[in-house]
């Protein structure tokens, strides 16, 4: 069984967050991970959950440096929210445990377990949502990547709600294909209603109208016209820097736009001369090809232009220090 990175871990981590708004933005950190969501903070520790070897083969679980309940703690007083969260790559489904009884545990040890089931792993995939209740009270929650942000929103009333409740809300949820707009469920826990909004952005008309008459319609990468091309932002929106400005703008078409966005491709400045390079980000490479999904690489790549199609006029370029910030928050840099 493949155990995956943490390069890996991140990337599954922010394509799951991706999945469910593009409000979403990598801050910092090197596991725990910090990314703004929907302008909130979330900090999380990202483990490869694999087989506890106990007697019992249903046992799975993820390890846990010791001072991460700690350094949890003060990235809660801090306002964040905070949780821990398994990744399954056989099963492809996470499990995360509830972060309050997370935090109290274990002070001073090197590092320390925290347990799931492969069967409740397995029916997250059909059902969308399982549960589990550990010997110690912890309420193990399982469940598909495309479902992370409704964890996210709902962590608190999910880790209390009793395990009928949740099969309800997993069979509403079992219902939903990924990426679909998904209606209010009216389910609620402790007169909590249980909620999944995503956040798709009121784009400027402006900004596209702009950055599109700049380039004269054709892709910064591929000079392709035929209407296939949009208004990128270089910082993404989300990001406080991320203003509906030229500077901050890129015309890109359908395929180099989501390349872009995913971190596969970023763009270079080189002071020197002047110059605006392409490259393919080789982290993320990686991670496809790990995951089986790097089909298509090398014609892909064979088309790739090493430099950026850029406007007549100077002032319209995009600025050097975007293209800086636009990468660190999209993790390009990361290294596993
Ligand atoms: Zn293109």
């Amino acid at each position: 069984m493949p155990i995956l990175k943490k390069t890996d871990l991140f990337h599954v981590l922010f394509d799951a967050f991706r999945q469910h708004t593009n409000s979403v933005y990598f801050e910092g950190g090197d596991n725990p991970y910090r990314f703004c969501l929907e302008d909130k903070f979330v900090t999380v520790f990202i483990g490869n959950i694999h087989p506890a070897r106990r007697r019992d083969v249903d046992e799975y679980r993820i390890q846990c440096p010791g001072n991460l309940p700690k350094t949890l703690h003060n990235k809660k007083m801090s306002g964040d929210t905070v949780f821990v969260l398994g990744f399954s790559e056989d099963v492809h489904a996470f499990s995360v445990w509830d972060p309050d009884k997370f935090l109290v545990r274990n002070p001073g040890v090197r590092r320390f377990s925290v347990y799931t089931r492969l069967s409740g792993m397995k029916e997250s995939i059909s059902r969308g949502l399982s549960t589990y209740t550990d010997t110690n009270g912890q309420n193990v929650i399982m469940f598909r990547p495309d479902l992370l942000g409704l964890y996210v929103e709902n962590s608190t009333a999910l880790h209390q709600a009793r395990d009928r409740t949740l099969r309800r809300i997993a069979e509403f949820y079992g219902d939903i294909q990924s990426g679909q707009q998904t209606p209010v469920p009216s389910i609620k826990i402790n007169r909590r209603k249980i909620r999944l909004t995503r956040t798709q952005y009121s784009r400027s008309p402006k900004f596209r109208q702009d950055v599109l008459r700049a380039y004269g319609h054709k892709c910064a990468m591929c000079e392709i016209q035929l209407d296939l091309v949009d208004a990128a932002h270089i910082v993404p929106h989300a990001h406080p820097k991320g203003s509906d400005t030229i500077g901050n703008g890129l015309a890109l078409c359908v395929l180099h736009h989501r390349s872009f966005d995913t971190g596969l491709l970023y763009v270079q400045y080189v002071k020197n001369q002047g110059d605006y390079l392409i490259h393919m980000n080789p982290a993320r490479v990686l991670h496809l090809q790990k995951m089986g999904r790097a089909d298509g690489l090398q014609s892909y790549e064979k088309q790739l232009r090493s430099k950026l199609f850029l406007p007549d006029n100077y002032d319209l370029f995009p600025a050097p220090d975007n293209l800086t910030l636009g990468n660190t928050a999209r993790g390009v840099f990361l290294e596993g």
